[in-house]
């Protein structure tokens, strides 16, 4: 009775898209991926963004760094891709190594290149609602509750998870869209409260199994944007059996990811359409 939000009707939809404006181009879209360290997460991020790019006519360049690389070294490399004019746009994987203060690094990136959407120019645009880049994961959950008609104006969204990159955008973008939000964190007492009044609940936190059917309304609308790796099995944040018997929720793998992934090639394209225009 109630609907499993598949990420890969929406994500190939934009991929198709994506691929038809990347021809149109007179170069090939060039992405450059900085990856610093072995984290086997990570990898597998940065190999599904190679494939998907190659996918839909982007050119993907990965800089691989060693986990012991210093924070001056990735800002070498940071403005060496802010310079080359091969390079539409770029992202620097997170997370980094617990030495590189990750902020500084974003910081140094140039915004016309931002494809991330995180450095404070582009987060600064989105607040005022003149976009720069969108930040993909929130920008991809933005088009999927778009791909399945969801309504948002005057309804009550509960984001859970107030991180940089995801709760904060994202709560920043359902208020454009005229959604009531409440962002809820670690800090937060009695969770359920919360998450039980809303019509659009959003995980981001990164905790299998937090949010259980009885914390959900029943005809809501759940996105999961959570994964943790336990072992080769991905995990989201919700119960995601129990919850689908009273909402609509997004499975985890499937769901959040593809649609980052697709968000992040489209600002690809998009940074080289700008740069096409200059
Ligand atoms: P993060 O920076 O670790 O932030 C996690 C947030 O969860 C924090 O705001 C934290 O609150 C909050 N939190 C922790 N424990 C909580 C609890 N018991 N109740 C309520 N809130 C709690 O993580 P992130 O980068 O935002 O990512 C969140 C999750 O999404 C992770 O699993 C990550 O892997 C996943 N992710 C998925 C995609 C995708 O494409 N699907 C993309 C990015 C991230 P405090 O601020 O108070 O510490």
């Amino acid at each position: 009775m109630y609907r499993t939000l598949s990420g890969k009707e929406p994500a190939e939809a934009i991929l198709l898209k994506v691929k038809r404006r990347a021809g149109e181009i007179d170069w090939t879209p060039t992405l450059a991926i900085v990856l610093v360290g072995a984290d086997k997460a990570s990898q597998i991020y940065v190999e599904s963004k190679i494939k998907k790019a190659a996918g839909c006519g982007i050119k993907a360049i990965l800089h691989k760094l060693p986990e012991t690389v210093s924070e001056s070294e990735i800002l070498a490399l940071v403005d060496r891709l802010n310079e080359d004019g091969g390079v539409d746009g770029f992202i620097v994987q997170s997370p980094l190594p617990k030495h590189i203060d990750e902020m500084k690094i974003v910081k140094g990136i140039n915004p016309a290149k931002d494809v991330d959407g995180w450095t404070p120019v582009s987060m600064g645009n989105m607040f005022v609602g003149t976009d720069s880049f969108l930040p993909a994961t929130p920008a991809g959950v933005m088009r999927l509750l778009e791909y399945y008609n969801v309504p948002i104006e005057g309804r009550h969204a509960v984001v859970v998870g107030r991180s940089n990159v995801v709760g904060k955008p994202l709560a920043i973008l359902l208020l454009r869209k005229n959604a009531t939000v409440t962002i809820c964190h670690s800090k937060t007492k009695n969770l359920a409260e919360y998450t039980k009044s809303a019509d659009i609940l959003i995980a981001a936190v990164g905790m299998p199994g937090l949010i259980k059917a009885d914390m959900v309304k029943k005809g809501a609308v759940v996105i999961d944007v959570g994964i943790t790796r336990i072992g080769e099995i991905i995990k989201g944040d919700v119960e995601f059996d129990e919850v689908l018997k009273k909402a609509d929720c997004t499975p985890v793998p499937g769901g959040v990811g593809l649609m980052t992934v697709a968000m992040l090639l489209e600002n690809v394209v998009l940074a080289a359409e700008r740069k096409a225009k200059k």
